[in-house]
């Protein structure tokens, strides 16, 4: 492990058609910064912490409580990379827009992704990522445009390079050189139908022009390397993209207990340690195999997706549980493997 993000808010100035979490303005509940410097201060002691991401909902309607955390995790671990992830609502002059970036550049911040797209652009105005990204040029701060399509989407890179009238590098081609040289980038990714999105569109209208399986099977890089504190405190073993109400990846409260304690509970656990291995494909497969009348999706956009059809299943969550057991010991076998391989490899170097 060596980043964590605080989803500081679920509440969110506007509501995307597409959120995974439903963010809305209705909530109320946010991570302060004392919880924020608890939960950093514990990990921090055991481990090098290489990236704290601050997201949500929309992150900077707590603006203090973050500058706060920054300034705080920036004084004790000058190292730690520091980005916030927001839609921009607060850039709508340039002036109030430099004010803010001054601001989060005083307190040590290292990075600024704005999420941008046709979801958010319905509601967040085009001048806003301008006003970010002439200002976070001056100042030298980089800038991520995030962009999410699907297939009928009006905007892509091209579009923001239009609009920003220079070009734009995307994140996938960043070396060494131009990431000391540019400061504003790219990045590109498939919306996933989980949450608000699932619910008025078609699953498969969803699914990107170039589809492959290999978007979903295999094993999940995420998990028990990226951890998640969501805003009542709860930790969660990965980044996914599901649902707040799916409790297999929403547990222990790391505001009340020690966070790398709890983190070390995750990595025993036998599910996390089984998606790690298989990946959500994976346990799909040995579901099918314990009940051939369980029906899923036949296609997905992402793995996060099959996460949600599966943990959302009250019979997939009993065959789990009841055939423990078996699972563990496949998985200790998988992990001999695991270990094996990496031992010849090693031995051919
Ligand atoms: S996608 Fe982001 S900006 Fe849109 S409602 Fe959700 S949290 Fe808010
Ligand atoms: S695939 Fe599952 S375990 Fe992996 S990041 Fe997504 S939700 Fe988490």
């Amino acid at each position: 492990m060596n980043n964590i993000s605080f989803i500081v808010t679920d509440k969110c100035n506007i509501r995307c058609d597409f959120c995974a979490p439903e963010c809305d303005p209705k909530y109320k509940e946010y991570l302060k910064s004392k919880d924020m410097i608890k939960i950093f201060s514990d990990l921090e002691s055991q481990m090098e912490i290489s990236l704290v991401v601050f997201t949500g909902g929309e992150p900077m309607l707590f603006k203090n409580e973050i500058i706060e955390t920054i300034k705080y995790i920036k004084k004790i671990s000058p190292k730690t990379n520091l980005r916030i992830v927001t839609n921009g609502f607060w850039a709508s002059s340039f002036k109030s827009s430099k004010i803010t970036i001054t601001e989060l550049i005083s307190a040590g911040i290292s990075e600024l992704n704005i999420s941008v797209d046709d979801f958010h652009q319905k509601y967040i105005s085009e001048k806003n990522i301008k006003n970010i990204v002439f200002n976070a040029r001056e100042f030298g701060l980089r800038v991520l445009l995030a962009h999410k399509s699907y297939p009928n989407s009006k905007s892509d890179k091209e579009y923001y390079e239009n609009l920003l009238g220079s070009e734009i590098t995307h994140i996938r081609e960043s070396t060494k050189d131009n990431l000391s040289k540019e400061t504003i980038f790219f990045s590109s990714g498939y919306t996933v139908p989980i949450g608000r999105g699932s619910k008025n569109i078609n699953k498969e209208e969803w699914l990107p022009k170039n589809y492959t399986d290999q978007r979903w099977k295999g094993p999940c890089n995420e998990v028990l390397k990226s951890y998640t504190v969501s805003p009542d405190g709860s930790l969660m073993p990965c980044c996914g993209l599901v649902s707040r109400d799916l409790g297999v990846f929403y547990g222990s409260n790391v505001i009340e207990n020690d966070t790398a304690k709890e983190m070390e509970k995750y990595c025993n656990s036998f599910l996390y340690n089984w998606l790690a291995l298989e990946g959500p494909s994976g346990i799909l497969n040995f579901v099918k195999q314990k009940d051939s009348s369980l029906m899923f999706s036949k296609y997905f956009v992402q793995n996060c997706q099959v996460c949600q059809e599966l943990f959302s299943n009250e019979t997939v969550l009993n065959i789990i549980y009841q055939n423990m057991d078996e699972i563990s010991s496949k998985l200790s076998l998988a992990r001999c493997l695991l270990d094996a391989r990496r031992v010849t490899l090693l031995e051919s170097i």
